[in-house]
């Protein structure tokens, strides 16, 4: 993996984390209530991507109440993984790394996840 495309995967991987890690605190839900899976290129919509998802079989709802409450988790979000105390470039348990990650919390980019929550914030502000 070259080291844009680290950046990039990083950070989808990071704002993917970090949405499911604040869903759980404004929205009050488990942590093994959802899971999330990223990729630079989704092959159907061409373009990088993360999903959240209910872990539960049929879902109950959980990734719906992110969807609409987007604008409140991914701004909390982003302040959260900015703020954080670690200044660590891959972030820490608090702001990015979780313990249900499949994937041993690699690759994550702290920097990055800050830059996609962004973007797509000002995507949804429009
Ligand atoms: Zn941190
Ligand atoms: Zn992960």
């Amino acid at each position: 993996m070259g080291r844009q495309e680290y950046t990039l995967a990083g950070g989808l991987h990071g704002g993917e984390h970090g949405m499911i890690k604040m869903a759980q605190l404004e929205l009050r839900l488990d942590n093994s209530d959802m899971g999330g899976l990223s990729t630079i290129l989704h092959p159907e919509i061409r373009s990088p991507v993360w999903f959240i998802h209910d872990t539960v079989e049929g879902g109950v709802g959980f990734a719906h109440s992110i969807y609409e409450n987007f604008e409140a988790v991914a701004q909390r979000t982003m302040e959260r993984i900015e703020d954080c105390d670690c200044g660590r470039p891959v972030g820490c348990p608090a702001c990015l790394m979780s313990s249900q990650c499949g994937n041993q919390n690699e690759p994550l980019h702290r920097q990055a996840a800050v830059s996609l929550l962004q973007a797509a914030l000002e995507q949804v502000e429009k």
